[in-house]
């Protein structure tokens, strides 16, 4: 047997290698917004490595070999950069993290790391789960959170279930997120975090991202935001003083819908009084390698790789969706039997001149050279004549899908109150603002004159 190399050699070719990923990231990193979605870190450096393939490998695989105990060690102390695990890392979630962190970044000095997780629920929980610890507790007062009461279901449940009543945590709902009072009102020194949805699913309700990090920020809190129907495409928290961003990535990144996927994107450096050290100055590589590695939240590879795939073209297509949602919530809008429109691009919607300030597509301009304003794929509307009208209008579609999705390549619909919002009952309705005459439409890349079509003869 030959002499096996020593640890002390596996850390410093591992040292080599990361410092010239570093460098690598760098250059993609100077590149235009389309050019990073494509590539990411995979490079022709990267394809060498893998037989040339100019796409990313899907490496299935569980685990990693190593040459001898000594680089096992090397790779199992964290000194070498190793994927050992497919629970604790893999190199095919290694490339989508990598692009995600850079499309979250995009235009701003932060730098940012991304750690992708099994679903949006569970990046909604692995982001706010390490501020909750007890032994953070000032005694007196129990820790509240604030957060946008116009949220997703499941991430009002998981608030309202699992950390008000089984821990006790004082959850404070903020009803008009375009009242700054309002939030300055709830935040206070036992605050763990700010929580807010941009645009909010199903109401499209909007909140001043910039303003309310100040807010936060004046008592050393972070803010996150869960940026799922923004995408990066139209919006990057982070520029705006955001410490956390979370995404559903089974939503508009991986708009063909074959994975469920989250992600939990965090600048270096966050604001927190509690946590450790770590914690604050890396979250998302934190949260991977430690509450990651013991509650498991992992992503799949192969799900990683339909994510990939999809987000090469995430511009073109919220641009393309943006405009054929236009042009449906125009026809809502002056549809007789519609009561309510609800998004964010029609001057009427109550957020719209923050939504104008907020959301406009990446790296486009309009030919007289201003932004151009975009506002997404998801609108809601509200039917007049009640409840079993309302069930009568979905029941009629016929091009769009009747399911409980969004951010899809397809037409898709639902009643929030008897699906994605029906598990939090009336009052919880309530202050969400999801009347039971509430559609939710996620509208598609089909032509938008067959959607519209389609609504016109639904509701006859
Ligand atoms: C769907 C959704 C989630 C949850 O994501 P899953 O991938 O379904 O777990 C969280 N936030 C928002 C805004 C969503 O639309």
């Amino acid at each position: 047997m030959t002499q096996r190399k020593s640890i002390e050699q596996y850390i410093a070719t591992g040292q080599q290698a990361s410092q010239a990923l570093t460098e690598r990231t760098e250059t993609i990193r100077s590149k235009k917004f389309d050019t990073i979605a494509v590539r990411g870190i995979y490079d022709a450096t990267e394809s060498m490595r893998n037989q040339g393939s100019i796409l990313e490998p899907l490496y299935l695989s569980s685990a990693q070999h190593f040459e001898n105990s000594n680089q096992m060690e090397a790779a199992l102390t964290g000194q070498i950069p190793a994927w050992a695990y497919s629970r604790i890392h893999n190199p095919t979630v290694g490339y989508l993290e990598a692009t995600l962190a850079l499309l979250e970044s995009y235009g701003t000095d932060e730098n940012t790391s991304a750690c992708a997780t099994s679903s949006g629920m569970s990046a909604v929980f692995m982001a706010t789960n390490p501020f909750l610890s007890v032994a953070d507790s000032n005694g007196s007062a129990p820790a509240n959170i604030v957060v946008t009461a116009k949220c997703y279901g499941g991430t009002f449940m998981l608030f309202t279930e699992r950390y008000q009543k089984e821990r006790g945590i004082d959850v404070r709902w903020i009803r008009n997120t375009l009242d700054l009072g309002e939030w300055e009102a709830a935040i206070d020194k036992n605050t763990r975090f700010v929580f807010g949805e941009m645009p909010s699913n199903p109401s499209l309700s909007v909140f001043d991202v910039a303003k309310v990090a100040a807010l936060s920020h004046a008592f050393n809190i972070p803010l996150i935001v869960d940026s799922t129907l923004s995408t990066p495409a139209l919006m990057r928290p982070i520029q705006h003083g955001a410490d956390i961003v979370i995404h559903s990535v089974s939503k508009t990144m991986t708009n063909s819908g074959f994975a469920i996927a989250g992600a939990v994107v965090a600048k270096h450096n966050i604001t927190s009084n509690v946590g450790p050290d770590e914690m604050r100055t890396n979250f998302a590589q934190y949260i991977k390698f430690l509450p990651g590695r013991d509650y498991g939240p992992c992503l799949s590879p192969f799900n990683a790789l339909m994510t990939l795939n999809d987000l090469r073209t995430l511009r073109s297509n919220v641009d393309l969706l943006s405009r054929n949602t236009m042009q449906v919530a125009n026809f809502l809008a002056a549809h007789p039997n519609i009561d309510s429109v609800n998004y964010p691009g029609l001057p009427s919607f109550e957020g719209h001149d923050l939504a104008k300030r907020y959301l406009h597509l990446v790296d486009a301009t309009t030919e007289a050279g201003s932004p151009t304003m975009r506002y997404g794929h998801l609108l809601s509307f509200t039917v007049k004549g009640g409840h079993e009208t309302t069930r009568n209008v979905l029941d009629r579609m016929q091009i769009i899908w009747r399911a409980t999705d969004l951010g899809r390549i397809k037409s898709v619909a639902t009643i929030p109150a008897i699906s994605t919002h029906q598990q939090q009952g009336e009052a919880g309705r309530d202050l969400a603002n999801v009347p039971s005459n509430l559609i939710r439409l996620s509208v598609g890349a089909e032509n938008a004159l067959d959607i519209i079509d389609d609504l016109d003869q639904a509701l006859a």
